[in-house]
C-alpha cells in the first residue's frame, strides 16, 4: 500500500496529552502529535518563502563546499529542505517516522514536479529501513528535540554517524533552549520560519520540557512537548559518538553571542 493510501484510511486524530500534559515526555509521543490536522496547517506555520528568504543559501553552500552529492534528509516533515535540496542539484533520499508528514512532503513534491524518495524510519533504528551510505544527513527545524532521553539521543545520533560516509556531514539544528532556560522567553526568539499569522509561544519550560503551543488564524490550537536540549551538551554527545568536529552556527552566522539567536545550527565531521 502506498503512505498516500494508508495515511488516509487511518482516523481523523486530535492531538492528546491526558490530564497531565506537562508530564508526557516520551520520544515515542511525537507520532500521535503531528497529527494530519496539525500536519495540514504545518505549511501556514513554516512560510516557504518567507523561509527561503531567512536561511538563504546557507545549508546549500555547507552542502557544496564539501562536494557533497547525496543526502539523507532524515527529519523531512512536510518536505521544505527535501525539496530545495533536489532543486539545488542533490540526490536526496526523504525518510521521517511520520506517515502523515511523509504523505504531506510527497503531495508537496509532487506540485512542484519532483517526485520525493520517501522511507518511514524513526532515527533509532534508520539504518534499518534506509540502506546505502549518504555523503550528509539533514536533521533540521528542532526535530532533534523529539527524544526526551540521553539514550534515544545516542541512539540516533550513531545511527545518523553510520548512515555516513567516511568523510560524511551531519546537519543538526536546535532551537537556543539555553536562552530560553537561562533568560527566559522573549518574544522575538520566534520561530524564524513561522508564517506571518501564526504565534508559537512556550507554555511550559523546566529542564526536562519545552512544550509549546501554536495558534493558528482558524482559532486552531496544537502543541509540541520538546526537550531543552542545550547546546554545550549536544555538541558533546555529537562528540562522544565519534564525529571529530563540530562547529555550532547561530542563526546562521559564525559569530554571535549566546544569548541572542533563535536556532544554532551544528555541522558535525565525521573526520
Ligand atoms: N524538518 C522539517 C521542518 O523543518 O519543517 C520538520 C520538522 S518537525 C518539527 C519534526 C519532524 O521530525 C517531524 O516530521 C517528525 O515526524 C520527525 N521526527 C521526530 N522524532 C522522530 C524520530 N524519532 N524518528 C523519525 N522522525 C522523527
Amino acid at each position: 500500500m502506498s503512505i498516500s493510501t494508508e495515511t488516509s484510511l487511518l482516523e481523523y486524530r486530535q492531538q492528546s496529552y491526558g490530564d497531565d500534559p506537562t508530564a508526557v515526555r516520551d520520544t515515542d509521543k511525537y507520532t500521535d502529535e503531528y497529527v494530519r490536522g496539525f500536519v495540514e496547517k504545518w505549511d501556514d506555520l513554516i512560510d516557504w518563502d518567507q523561509r527561503s528568504e531567512t536561511e538563504g543559501s546557507f545549508f546549500i553552500e555547507e552542502l557544496r563546499k564539501r562536494g557533497v552529492k547525496r543526502v539523507l534528509d532524515v527529519a523531512t516533515g512536510t518536505g521544505f529542505h527535501s525539496v530545495r535540496l533536489i532543486e539545488a542539484g542533490f540526490e536526496v533520499v526523504s525518510a521521517d517516522g511520520s506517515p502523515y508528514m511523509l504523505a504531506k512532503a510527497f503531495e508537496n513534491a509532487r506540485r512542484r514536479g519532483h517526485v520525493l524518495r520517501t522511507i518511514q524510519a524513526d532515527w533509532r533504528w534508520l539504518n534499518r529501513d534506509v540502506i546505502g551510505r549518504f555523503d550528509a544527513v539533514i536533521c533540521l527545524g528542532n526535530s532533534f528535540t523529539h527524544l526526551f532521553n540521553e539514550r534515544d539521543r545516542r541512539k540516533a545520533l550513531a545511527e545518523f554517524y553510520s548512515a555516513l560516509k567516511h568523510n560524511g556531514v551531519l546537519i543538526l539544528d536546535q532551537r537556543n533552549y539555553d536562552a530560553i532556560l537561562d533568560h527566559g522567553f522573549d518574544s522575538k526568539h520566534k520561530f524564524y520560519y513561522c508564517g506571518e499569522q501564526i504565534s508559537a509561544l512556550p507554555e511550559h519550560v523546566d529542564d526536562g520540557l519545552a512544550r509549546f503551543c501554536y495558534s493558528f488564524p482558524d482559532g486552531s490550537k496544537y502543541h509540541l512537548n520538546m526537550f531543552p536540549l542545550r547546546k554545550h551538551y549536544a555538541c558533546e554527545l555529537m562528540q562522544q559518538v565519534g564525529f571529530q568536529r563540530v562547529d555550532t552556527f547561530g542563526d546562521f552566522q559564525e559569530t554571535y553571542h549566546e544569548p541572542d539567536p533563535d536556532f544554532f545550527i551544528h555541522v558535525a565531521e565525521k573526520c
